[in-house]
């Protein structure tokens, strides 16, 4: 099995780790990766959420995507002989503003390799807000506006179906990032109703067929205390093998040391018929 990082940050995120990516390239090296995807995220449209602080915090600037493709270029060439470096983006669903996301990725689409295409933010009263924040910001502005953890979650798969039908349209692979997102802060949240996630999670299968989506196998649920559980179930990691759906590993690393956390997990899952 070639063994891949598929979802990987740099220093171009605000709410990550400010060291050079050669620290995680060199760990993915060292642990034995061939592959290495690195999935940054973009920046986001003026005031799409409301908080400034939190907004500087979510993307980098607009201006600054063109150094992050050169520096990504760059490495890329650094490491040729030992790691196969795959330029990506991880994109974000924005309801109601896909124009943004399209110009972005007519203007970068010769340099981009790969997307992963994840839902972070969902409309609510007064704008949009992010599903993976805190407890409380969620709890406040989406479980209060949606009115239980059951309407929340439907809207969130909803949002996910949606973003797998524009995945589908792009020229380049892409993946759909972490679907149980919402589930973050599931051990803070008002319990949630699994027959639904099985359910919704079921939906996705024909869905992500018919549009040659491939899933982010994210392990980064594993290490946040709220959640304490892979982002992909394992049952469903098994349905896509047997239907031939592409599924990655993604370590979702923000810091050099979380590249290849949980792989064997992840190899031991797709492995075992
Ligand atoms: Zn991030
Ligand atoms: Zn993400």
């Amino acid at each position: 099995m070639l063994k891949w990082d598929g979802h990987t940050h740099t220093q171009f995120c605000y709410h990550g780790s400010d060291a050079p990516i050669e620290q995680y390239v060199e760990r993915a090296i060292a642990l034995g990766f061939q592959r290495y995807s690195v999935t940054e995220h973009p920046s986001l449209p003026i005031g799409w959420v409301n908080d400034r602080k939190l907004f500087d915090e979510l993307g980098m600037p607009e201006h600054e995507l063109e150094q992050y493709f050169q520096y990504v270029m760059n490495i890329k060439k650094k490491y040729e002989k030992e790691i196969e470096i795959v330029i990506g983006l991880e994109l974000d669903y924005l309801h109601g503003r896909q124009d943004y996301t399209d110009q972005l990725v007519a203007k970068w689409g010769h340099v981009l390799e790969e997307v992963i295409y994840s839902v972070h933010y969902l409309p609510a009263a007064d704008g949009n807000y992010c599903v993976d924040f805190t407890s409380d910001d969620l709890k406040q502005n989406l479980l209060a506006y949606y009115g239980s953890m059951e309407k929340l979650v439907d809207v969130y798969f909803d949002h996910i179906e949606l973003t797998i039908q524009q995945a589908g349209k792009l020229p380049m692979n892409a993946r759909i990032g972490h679907i149980n997102l919402i589930r973050k802060f599931q051990k803070q949240l008002p319990p949630l109703n699994e027959a639904q996630f099985q359910a919704r999670l079921e939906r996705l299968l024909p869905l992500l067929q018919t549009n040659g989506v491939g899933v982010d196998v994210n392990v980064a649920g594993f290490r946040v205390t709220s959640c304490e559980q892979e982002y992909v179930p394992e049952w469903f990691i098994k349905k896509c093998v047997q239907l031939d759906l592409p599924v990655v590993y993604g370590s979702d690393a923000h810091k050099p040391e979380q590249v290849g956390l949980f792989w064997d997990w992840y190899e031991q899952i797709v492995s075992s018929k």
